[in-house]
């Protein structure tokens, strides 16, 4: 069997048999990957550290008949304040059902992968409210994959929007609308909101740690951002209620 090591971060497992999982490891060298963890549940086991959510480490992966079994893990984080805080674990799970759904098999990602690795960095350790760095994860997250949503011009008629006081997010449209282009079902957005989000695409990923964001801005940007991620991936996210503020 061919072997392979790859630095990754556990997004998810389910349990099979009596004492072994499957786990979607999101790896920096091919994307994500499944793996089965055989008899990690044991008492003792070797691969219990690494069968967890949010671990991440080097992994030792065997090939076969087009599977993945774990066979080692060096384990470098676990990152385990996100479990010792509602809020902390929150964002954290969020951040992962983000990357799950916008990953897919095989599609490697260094820049996701760094960014991945710095969010849950500053939703366990740091000061600021995980919610703020989720969300500044989730916009990163979505630039990063060439979704930046529209927030300087109206993405209806291109209308500068930075002098208007009336705004509106539209995922259908492709981001931030004016007053005139707005629908019944577009989300308010707030001028600050607007320029919240262009901040932190500006940053590098050593500043997330710097966001702090009022709380009405918050309020916003999780509902237009958590719309707009699922209206472009297609997909159902976590809810992003649970972001607690
Ligand atoms: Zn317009």
């Amino acid at each position: 069997m061919a072997s392979l090591t790859l630095n990754g971060i556990v997004l998810r497992h389910a349990n099979y048999r009596d004492n072994d999982r499957i786990l979607t490891i999101f790896t920096r060298e091919q994307g994500t990957v499944t793996a089965a963890a055989r008899g990690c549940r044991k008492c003792g086991s070797a691969l219990l550290a690494c069968s967890e959510i949010f671990t991440y480490g080097e992994f030792v992966l065997f090939e076969g008949r087009g599977r993945y079994t774990v066979d080692a893990c060096d384990v470098r984080e676990r990152f385990y304040a996100l479990r010792e805080d509602m809020d902390r674990l929150a964002a954290g799970a969020y951040m992962l059902s983000v990357t799950e759904a916008c990953t897919p098999k095989g599609q490697q990602s260094e820049a996701l992968f760094d960014l991945l690795y710095y969010a849950l960095s500053y939703a366990a350790y740091g000061k600021q409210a995980p919610v703020d760095v989720a969300l500044c994860f989730l916009a990163r997250c979505l630039a990063i994959l060439g979704y930046t949503p529209r927030l300087t011009r109206c993405a209806c008629c291109g209308e500068d929007l930075r002098a208007l006081p009336r705004l509106g997010f539209d995922p259908c449209a492709g981001g931030a609308v004016c007053g005139a282009c707005m629908r019944p079902d577009s989300i308010a957005v707030s001028p600050l909101s607007l320029e919240a989000v262009r901040r932190m695409l500006l940053l590098s990923n050593q500043d997330m740690e710097k966001v702090a964001l009022p709380e009405r801005v918050r309020t916003e940007l999780k509902a237009a951002l958590n719309a707009y991620a699922e209206h472009v991936l297609e997909r159902k996210l976590r809810p992003a209620d649970q972001l607690r503020c």
